[in-house]
């Protein structure tokens, strides 16, 4: 067994909003929390921490707010993506970000299989198996619920201003990001991406190839500039622009039909490990009360 990485008195890798909503739609954030776990306290500079590095600034309380207004569950990560990345593969090289602009990363080089291990089963599968099962609640017999992912990007990378408020991302399905783009773009003032900032095509994106194209969910990843949620006013604004868009968009009957799907052997190990999980965590808390709900 690998040596556990989170203990018994530190929250849970991954938080449930709304837990009893029924609204067909997910709300999606890894990148929320800048948390890192006791047993790594002091393992990663504080200053790596408070970057793009650490988390997507100012998307909890996006995430928070959004439930609420939208009256849909989320799913939001508790600990930092530099602790382990959970919107990448497991082959991805940077599930484990070793170096950045501001230095190397010592506590993510040379990690022994079990440290990888105990990262991946203490973070990553347990927040994507809870993805997964409230993905599974919250469908029918004859809809689907529409998965929106939650992401801030920094407002200038390696020396290039990055001029847009905020970004559509989309791959398979255009469905829902170019009704919201075209929705917001009508705003004044607003300079909507359209696969902008990063483009849905790349893999990069695990989480929505994952959880909904693998099932031709209706989806949306959305991006905004950081610097539009570093106060509560800005975080507010957005939310209400953003639930606003959402709360009549996502109701489009067609969303809730799924699109061709992609192959389900494009990600075989982690939908083994996620599986596995869940049915081990079904079988230990049968009758239990909902971890994180
Ligand atoms: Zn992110």
């Amino acid at each position: 067994m690998a040596p556990a990485l989170l203990g018994p008195n530190e929250p849970p890798p991954y938080e449930i909003l709304n837990a009893d909503a029924t609204r067909p739609l997910l709300l999606v954030c890894e990148h929320a929390s800048r948390r890192v776990p006791d047993q790594l306290h002091g393992a990663y500079p504080e200053m790596l921490l408070d970057t793009h590095y650490g988390c997507d600034i100012g998307t909890e309380p996006l995430v928070r707010q959004l439930a609420e207004s939208l009256g849909a569950r989320a799913v939001i990560a508790r600990y930092s993506r530099i602790v382990i990345d959970c919107n990448r593969r497991l082959d991805d090289p940077t599930l484990l970000l070793a170096d950045t602009d501001l230095g190397p990363v010592a506590a993510n080089s040379d990690l022994s299989d079990a440290e990888l291990k105990a990262r991946v089963d203490d973070i990553y599968v347990p927040f994507h198996a809870a993805v997964a099962r409230e993905l599974r609640e919250l469908s029918s017999g004859l809809s689907s619920p529409v998965y929106v992912a939650i992401h801030s990007f920094t407002p200038e990378l390696t020396g290039s201003a990055r001029p847009w408020d905020m970004g559509v991302m989309w791959d398979a399905d255009p469905r829902l990001a170019q009704r919201l783009h075209e929705s917001l773009h009508q705003e004044p003032g607003l300079l909507i991406g359209d696969n902008e900032p990063y483009s849905g095509k790349y893999a990069a994106d695990f989480s929505v190839d994952f959880h909904a194209e693998r099932a031709g969910l209706a989806n949306v990843a959305i991006e905004i500039r950081q610097d539009h949620l570093r106060t509560a006013a800005g975080v507010s604004a957005w939310a209400v622009r953003l639930a606003t868009a959402l709360d009549e968009l996502a109701r489009a009957p067609d969303l809730a039909h799924p699109l061709a799907a992609r192959p389900a052997t494009d990600f075989e190990k982690e939908a083994g490990l996620i599986a596995a999980a869940d049915q081990a965590r079904v079988g230990a808390h049968e009758g239990g009360s909902r971890y994180g709900g």
